[in-house]
């Protein structure tokens, strides 16, 4: 069994994905050919917004994005610890400061509550009120708060009504980070559209994934999508040898373009096949005591990035993926360390015990095998070595009887 089977997906639309990069070579426009604009206008319509921009990666998205609000010194990024290293590493390299926010128990998005008291501690330079970092402290109040990178975490969109409120309140913008999202909606609008710059990744894992590296930057405002269009070709102005800016570049392939065109075609049908595996595991959760099956509140539609599940502690994660193991299931860990203990961002000073929901979740959570094509026959499996070795080593039998097969 396979984490996340790209091959049934292939053997299914080969010939398609065979035609679109024939028809690349045959062109030869390898670097801004007509298969970018192609996909820029079929995801901007899919996602519902005015313009879309093919990046390099989602991490390059990003870092265009925090470009663009022309970010760097001095201001400070609300994001959460619990994600991806490279929501956070984007604002660092901006040379701007990080200020982390706990996540939700039940969704392990970024908590809105906490949100707005980060804020405050930050503009009141008082950690009693939230833990900031050390240059926040330091630097008493000559830290500007400026924005929010909200994270769709396993592929559900982040508390957008909240979030958006708070920041407009504040005068901050948000950045959404859709990178494990795109095909997941929150209340009727699609991810990607929330906020000022939704940001995705086609990296191949993703639930729209190409065969290499990709992602895309979503925005209806004008202005952004200008400066990040220059921003994309180092900085370029009337034309490319006219520099008018500091940029990167932050272009998407033209092959890379082509297979996600091929895949575009049945990515709706993947996305509810997502859903059918994700009720099918849920469901077989529901009669387990010892796991929790991931939660997604009403007016929420996952993309199903990942199914992550949570023993009830790090002892049973370790029986469990042991287990799964031995019999030839393969399982991960997203993520085992949250971002504040990381080496990398040790220097903001902050400590154990600043973010308990992300580090306590972070011991526990472990993910299922995810994608399309699992078949129901190979969840039962997943969920029967489960509950037998529950039933072993915690004589769990309201797990197990459900289970044997
Ligand atoms: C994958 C991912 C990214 C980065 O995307 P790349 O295309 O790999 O650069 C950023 N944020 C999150 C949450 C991710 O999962």
């Amino acid at each position: 069994m396979d984490f996340i089977d790209l091959k049934r997906q292939q053997k299914r639309i080969k010939d398609f994905i065979d035609q679109r990069i024939q028809e690349v070579l045959r062109h030869g426009q390898y670097i801004n050919g007509p298969e970018v604009s192609e996909l820029e206008a079929r995801l901007a319509s899919y996602v519902g917004v005015k313009h879309a921009l093919g990046c390099s990666s989602g991490t390059d998205a990003l870092l265009m994005a925090l470009m663009a609000f022309g970010v760097g010194p001095g201001d400070a990024i609300f994001t959460t610890p619990f994600t991806f290293v490279a929501t956070a590493e984007v604002i660092t390299l901006v040379g701007a400061t990080p200020i982390f926010v706990d996540i939700d128990p039940a969704t392990f998005n970024i908590d809105a509550a906490k949100l707005e008291l980060a804020i405050e501690a930050l503009k009141s330079s008082d950690p009693k009120v939230y833990p900031l970092p050390l240059p926040a402290s330091d630097q008493a109040g000559n830290l500007r708060p400026r924005g929010v990178i909200p994270v769709d975490l396993f592929g559900l969109p982040a508390d957008y009504d909240r979030i958006v409120s708070i920041a407009g309140e504040f005068g901050l913008f948000v950045i959404e980070d859709a990178a494990q999202a795109f095909g997941a909606e929150y209340k009727g609008e699609k991810a990607c559209s929330f906020g000022n710059i939704g940001c995705t990744s086609f990296f191949p894992a993703k639930p729209l994934g190409c065969y290499g590296d990709g992602g895309m930057c979503f925005t209806d405002n004008d202005e952004s999508a200008d400066i990040m269009r220059s921003i994309q070709v180092h900085g370029k102005g009337e034309h490319k040898y006219d520099n008018v800016r500091i940029g990167i570049n932050g272009r998407l392939d033209t092959l890379q373009a082509a297979i996600l065109l091929a895949k575009l075609d049945i990515f709706p049908e993947e996305v509810e096949l997502r859903q059918l595996v994700a009720d099918r595991y849920t469901q077989l959760i529901g009669s387990c005591s010892m796991l929790r099956a991931p939660r997604v509140p009403k007016g929420y539609k996952s993309a199903w990035a990942q199914y992550s599940v949570l023993p009830r502690n790090g002892a049973e994660r370790s029986v469990l993926q042991d287990e799964l193991k031995r019999i030839g299931v393969p399982t991960a860990v997203y993520y085992p360390m949250p971002l504040h203990a990381q080496t990398a961002y040790a220097y903001l000073g902050y400590k154990t015990g600043d973010f308990p929901v992300s580090e306590s979740i972070s011991q526990q959570i472990f993910s299922l095998p995810m994608h399309p094509y699992l078949e129901p026959a190979e969840q039962e499996t997943v969920l029967a070595a489960i509950s037998a070795s529950s039933m072993i080593n915690y004589h769990d039998r309201r797990c197990s009887k459900e289970f044997v097969l």
